[in-house]
């Protein structure tokens, strides 16, 4: 199986997957105990969360702290719906948790459209009473790279808040800058599903989520797993030192890619883009059929959780594809361990199958 759906989640770094073993080990080794107990077993459990709390802040902007949560899905909840601040602003190629939270907030909901290259414009008007604003680091099916910094600015002031679900983008990109509240998801970057964070600007103020007993300074009750903050933390940790390595793979993969599909169309910016992912566009294709033909190539047609649905790509929708041309498209997505050899042929299959559809 070739695996190039690196945006639906990545594989877990084996470096990972060591650091969690410890806390999954059974009753001789203590690793078991509750990070929240007060006993030497609980302290060293909790002084590995800490540690990982440290290693994720290091993806992140100075000046914050981090929350850690279930996921991202969590992490965007919390922000939303913890913060009350008037309307919100969001992107119409957010991934379903903003939009969904959003609209779940009950409060005015203002979309900000995408132009062809699926970019929000930077000097986009706010309605009036916004009071935070959500825009996307990397959108995770097409991939382009937002202006994220220039529209913190902008909410900044007229005095709302900036969340950036910086998912796709963490631990591959620096940091959105800016940001006063970012989400972040753990299996995106080669880390354990499961977890997440949110982190705050230090001085932006959210209410309690989740209640219970009072973890996370009382912003998010449960007991924590040191096993996934620790698988966390070391992905982060390698994600940070690998991430000028790991973007020229990347780069390696995405050219290649290009170069053995010359007339497939990109969806979405050339320029202001991630290169892990290439979402392309072939007339006339047939991608239902294509994708059971070649069972052995994971990829896919849009987000993970939209798959299935049959409609087309809300997101390719708003860069202005017509329901044809986005039900045309594949996503391409390429990861830390994707070999060059691994894209070549994965892309032979797919021109050969596309060939064969006569398109
Ligand atoms: N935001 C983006 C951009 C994503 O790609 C995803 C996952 O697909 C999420 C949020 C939600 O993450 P999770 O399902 O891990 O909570």
């Amino acid at each position: 199986m070739i695996y190039l759906d690196n945006q639906a989640t990545t594989p877990l770094a084996p470096e990972a997957k060591e650091a969690m073993l410890r806390w999954l080990s059974g009753p001789e080794s203590m690793g078991f105990a509750n990070p929240h107990s007060a006993h030497p077993a609980g302290r060293a459990a909790m002084a590995a969360v800490e540690v990982a709390r440290d290693q994720v802040a290091a993806l992140l902007p100075s000046g914050g702290r981090v929350i850690f949560t279930s996921g991202a899905t969590e992490a965007i909840n919390q922000a939303i719906l913890s913060v009350r601040r008037g309307g919100l602003a969001v992107s119409a190629i957010e991934h379903a948790a903003v939009i969904e939270a959003a609209l779940a907030s009950g409060a005015p909901v203002q979309e900000l459209a995408v132009d062809a290259d699926g970019l929000v414009d930077p000097e986009v008007e706010f309605a009036e009473g916004t009071g935070l604003v959500a825009v996307m680091q990397v959108n995770n099916e097409i991939g382009t790279v937002q202006p994220v910094a220039r529209l913190a600015e902008r909410a900044h002031a007229i005095g709302a808040l900036l969340l950036c679900d910086a998912v796709q983008g963490a631990g591959k990109l620096a940091p959105p800058e800016g940001a006063d509240l970012i989400a972040v998801a753990a299996h995106k970057l080669y880390g354990p599903k499961g977890i997440g964070a949110l982190w705050v600007r230090d001085g932006v103020k959210i209410a309690p989520y989740l209640h219970g007993g009072g973890q996370e300074g009382g912003l998010r009750s449960g007991t924590l797993s040191p096993a996934l903050c620790a698988g966390f933390g070391a992905a982060a940790a390698l994600a940070k030192a690998r991430m000028e390595l790991d973007f020229q793979h990347l780069q390696g993969l995405a050219a290649a890619a290009r170069k053995a599909l010359p007339g497939w169309a990109l969806n979405g910016s050339e320029v202001s883009r991630w290169p892990g992912n290439l979402n392309l566009r072939l007339d006339g294709l047939d991608v239902p059929r294509m994708m059971s033909e070649l069972r052995d190539v994971a990829f896919s047609a849009g987000s993970a959780c939209g798959s299935g649905s049959g409609k087309p790509s809300r997101v390719l929708k708003a860069i202005g594809l017509a329901d044809r041309a986005a039900k045309s498209s594949v996503r391409l997505g390429f990861g830390r361990y994707t070999s060059l050899q691994e894209v070549e042929d994965a892309c032979a299959r797919i021109a050969a199958a596309a060939a064969a559809q006569g398109v």
